[in-house]
């Protein structure tokens, strides 16, 4: 189906909002016009909602960025939070099923080490790509993209 991003996106974070206000942590959404893009939506929500989940529970207070833009060949959903961050040795294992870093962070933050596997295998299926950045103590960021229809990119 035709999907339009934005209104996946804000669904999402409806969804999540009071997890997030309950830990003092505000949501913002920042967003450029996108064309909408032939994706399966429930999948994208499904998605979206998984990483917002990491970002409200691996951050203590702050704030969780939303942001939606057009790049070269590709839409881009950056989800950028102020979390306790991953650090670096850990990064090219978490999109692997059960991986946790540390077992004090599972005592403390919960969670099956499930959520970022399924999240890959979703975007990669279809046809997008998942890209992380982390800083231990300043933050994470996760960043879908997803290839422009192909009038998109002639234009
Ligand atoms: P669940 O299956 O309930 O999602 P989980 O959150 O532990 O469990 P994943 O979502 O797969 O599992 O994440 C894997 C690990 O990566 C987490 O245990 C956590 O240590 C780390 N992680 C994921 N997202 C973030 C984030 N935004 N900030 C800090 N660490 C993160
Ligand atoms: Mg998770």
């Amino acid at each position: 189906e035709w999907v339009d991003l934005s209104e996946i996106i804000e669904t999402s974070i409806e969804k999540v909002k009071l997890y997030a206000a309950n830990k003092g942590i505000t949501i913002r959404l920042t967003e450029e016009d996108v064309p909408i893009l032939l994706l399966d939506g429930n999948r994208i929500q499904q998605v979206l909602i998984n990483l917002l989940d990491n970002a409200i529970r691996y951050t203590n207070q702050g704030m969780i960025t939303v942001n939606l833009k057009s790049i070269p060949e590709f839409i881009a959903v950056k989800i950028e939070d102020t979390g306790i961050g991953i650090p670096e040795e850990e990064l090219p294992f978490i999109f692997e099923r059960f991986h946790r870093v540390e077992k004090s962070r599972s005592r403390n933050y919960g969670g099956t080490g499930l959520g970022l596997a399924i999240v890959k295998k979703l975007v990669e299926i279809q046809g997008g790509q998942i890209e992380v950045a982390s800083q231990l103590d300043v933050g994470t960021s996760f960043t879908l993209k997803f290839p422009k229809p192909a009038e998109e990119r002639i234009k």
